[in-house]
């Protein structure tokens, strides 16, 4: 058996390295590093693959969330609502621009931002939500539209970990997640749904007022050369990451449902042992599992995960520490007790290994050790 990874970039590139090889040749050849006609080629790329009208390239995910918000041009001091249990990309630019991160609950069953919560956190001063789509499926976008609808908040949907997946409307009509709300974020870290060869990102809209805002702030507030007409930041996708990410593309569907026949090998595997919580699919939108993530007694979920180290099968707990009890965010006041689901996951969660390339073999042997710690210690 071959060694388990948790995502296996290696063999990922095996697959496409004449076509990736033939576009980095291309780039190099052109020495366009900068703005080559690989981004707005890619952009066009992404815009079509989204069904979206403007797909704005820039350096990395966090940035287009900073760009995003910066184009929504709130007030100082106005609220934005992020999920504590969650990265903490969404918090750390709400709290970069002056603005106040403030923090909701997540559901217990699919991990994403709590409805409820949120609409218990409600405040004249809040401008805006970042619901995110955690772990390959949607947050419960129907819901947060119609609160942002009454509040008139503006929904930026944070879709790093979801591209590709789609999300079925009241009206049966599917779009992909990130183009339902008012700005769409995703990144293109290696490891993500569309990963690059390094660091890259993309802001979607399909507003032409706010796309036309998002490009000059993601280039320097340039409104034409040398001519700056807000305060901008310097966010650009290389030519070489556009290129790489421009042929990856045609592969997302695929590599999208090479992870759901796992998940569904996963779940058979764990369908009748009860103390395993295989993911819980959220009935409007599919799932593309950027993580297989189950939950278990808090009492055993680190004593599972060093059996499997033992036994040299790679898991990650996503998220270790919820994001209101992180030292940086302890200035906002929140303590233990106050997100009791985020607090409870942040114990009980623990991601499996999980790309395109895992073989039954290996899936045999990681269900199998999961199985028999469980059936001896859960
Ligand atoms: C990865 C990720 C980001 C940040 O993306 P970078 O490209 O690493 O800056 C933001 N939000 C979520 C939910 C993520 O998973």
């Amino acid at each position: 058996m071959e060694d388990i990874k948790m995502v296996d970039l290696k063999a990922q590139y095996a697959k496409l390295k004449p076509e990736l090889d033939a576009a980095f040749s291309a780039v190099m050849e052109s020495m366009e590093f900068i703005n080559g006609p690989q981004v707005s080629n890619f952009a066009r790329s992404l815009e079509d693959y989204l069904q979206v009208q403007h797909a704005i390239p820039c350096a990395n995910g966090t940035d287009a969330l900073q760009i995003a918000l910066m184009a929504l041009q709130l007030p100082a001091g106005a609220e934005v609502i992020v999920p504590s249990f969650n990265y903490v990309s969404g918090a750390e630019v709400v709290a970069l621009l002056g603005l106040k991160p403030v923090f909701a609950d997540v559901l217990a069953d699919t991990f994403t931002i709590d409805p409820a919560s949120v609409k218990k956190i409600i405040t004249p001063a809040t401008a805006a939500i970042i619901p995110v789509h955690l772990f390959g499926q949607g947050a419960p976008m129907q819901e947060i539209m119609e609160i942002a609808h009454e509040h008139n908040l503006f929904v930026i949907e944070d879709n790093a970990q979801s591209l590709g997946a789609v999300y079925v409307r009241p009206d049966e009509h599917e779009v992909r997640l990130g183009t339902i709300g008012h700005i769409g974020t995703t990144s293109f870290f290696p490891s993500k749904p569309l990963g690059g060869m390094g660091d890259g990102g993309a802001v979607f809209t399909n507003d032409n007022k706010l796309a036309e805002i998002i490009r000059k702030i993601a280039n320097h507030g340039q409104s034409e050369k040398y001519k700056f007409s807000t305060v901008g930041v310097n966010s650009r996708l290389d030519t070489l990451q556009a290129a790489m990410l421009d042929v990856k593309i045609k592969y997302v569907d695929e590599y999208n449902e090479a992870r759901q026949e796992i998940a569904r090998f996963y779940d058979n595997a764990f369908a009748d042992t009860p103390a395993i919580q295989a993911p819980h699919r959220f009935k409007q939108s599919s799932h593309v599992y950027h993580q297989y993530t189950i939950t278990v007694a808090p009492a055993v979920r680190d004593s599972l995960k060093s059996h499997l180290r033992d036994n040299h099968i790679p898991s990650m707990v996503y998220y270790p520490e919820p994001l209101h009890l992180q030292e940086a965010y302890t200035y906002l006041g929140y303590k233990s007790g106050d997100f009791p689901v985020s607090e409870v996951l942040s114990q009980s969660v623990l991601s499996l290994p999980m790309h395109s390339e895992l073989k039954e073999d290996q899936l045999t042997y990681i269900c199998q050790n999961i199985l028999d710690f469980m059936n001896n210690n859960g």
